[in-house]
């Protein structure tokens, strides 16, 4: 399954909910599963890790359907090139960017 596959998936199954839940509320279901990931990464849950995964990507998948992103377009016109600040693969920048790439300001 690609990446817009997935997307288009998530908003077959819950887009009628997210747009009535809205943003805001959404955005507090997507922190609420990246802390759920923390919690399975500090724990080494392996099937926890693979359900928490797939979790905050439906999350960040639906948050971006309703602001009309296309993931899979936008991850690539950012990251097909290498690093977006030192457009090297692998990265070649002096420092980590714990940020990746957002040094540009985008
Ligand atoms: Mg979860
Ligand atoms: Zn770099």
């Amino acid at each position: 399954m690609k990446v817009s596959e997935f997307q288009r998936l998530i908003e077959d199954i819950y887009g009628d909910k997210d747009a009535a839940r809205g943003t805001a509320g959404t955005y507090m279901w997507f922190a609420e599963e990246v802390g759920e990931l923390s919690r399975a990464l500090r724990r080494g849950d392996r099937a926890g890790l693979e359900g928490e995964f797939a979790d905050v990507f439906a999350w960040l998948s639906t948050l971006a359907s309703m602001h009309q992103i296309d993931l899979e377009r936008v991850a690539a016109d950012k990251y097909a090139e290498g690093c977006p600040r030192c457009s090297s693969t692998p990265c070649a920048c002096a420092e980590p960017t714990p940020t990746h790439g957002t040094a540009r300001g985008s």
